[in-house]
């Protein structure tokens, strides 16, 4: 299964796609998760990254294909994956489009979680995240069920991305309506995006990619 997972930030990609990776066994490609590890060990593409990233700014299409390119071929994307957070841009999906046909594949199905932009500043504003395991949580959605414990891995530490404030989530919002919305006729014109309601709660958006995923013979 070759997806992609289009949508705003905050709209729930990083969730859908932990339920895809276990449901299919196929790893999860978040560029924006790649440049946050970068960032952290401080490697050459991580300082060219931060400002742009803190700023909620896209990073150059070149610094991101490069990176995508060399993740496609690692062996556990030989059975497929779910692309979080990319392409964003038109010029990015061109190029995943050639990094494919070289490769003699191509995209089984995009998968667009629409969203109410209204909604979004609340939702992203809420976030934080195991700091040990990645497991993500929210202020008032989804809180661990013993208060400052990870569910998963029963860590007591969390982080907050530096990016999810409100200035940067403004910025974030424009550009995927400039860059990154696009997108969806370029996919629609090529039979591939499906679109589900991204505002339902999180089990229902699952259940409805799973029907979406299902009719493809997924
Ligand atoms: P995300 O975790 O997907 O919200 O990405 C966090 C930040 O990383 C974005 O606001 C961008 O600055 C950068 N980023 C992640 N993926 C891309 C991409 N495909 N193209 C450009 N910038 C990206």
């Amino acid at each position: 299964m070759r997806l992609v997972l289009l949508g705003p930030p905050g709209a729930g990609k990083g969730t859908q796609a932990k339920w895809l990776v276990e449901r299919y066994g196929i790893p999860q490609l978040s560029t924006g998760d790649m440049l946050r590890e970068a960032v952290a060990k401080g490697t050459e593409v991580g300082r060219q990254a931060k400002a742009v990233m803190e700023r909620g700014e896209l990073v150059s299409d070149a610094i991101i294909n490069a990176i995508v390119e060399e993740r496609l071929a690692q062996p556990d994307c030989a059975r497929g994956f779910v692309l979080d957070g990319f392409p964003r841009t038109v010029a990015q999906a061109e190029a995943l489009d050639a990094m494919l046909a070289a490769r003699g594949q191509k995209l089984d199905a995009v998968i667009e979680l629409r969203v109410d932009v209204e909604a979004l500043v609340e939702r992203i504003a809420g976030r934080f995240a195991c700091a040990k395991c990645g497991a993500g949580y929210h202020d008032r959605f989804k809180r661990p069920k013993v208060e400052g414990v990870c569910d998963v891995c029963g860590s007591t530490e969390f982080t907050r991305r530096k990016d999810d404030n409100p200035e940067a989530v403004r910025t974030r919002l424009q550009a995927y309506e400039a860059q990154t919305a696009p997108l969806l006729p370029y996919y629609r014109a090529r039979g591939l995006l499906r679109t589900v309601d991204g505002m339902a709660p999180i089990e229902a958006v699952t259940a409805a990619i799973g029907r979406v995923l299902a009719e493809i013979g997924g």
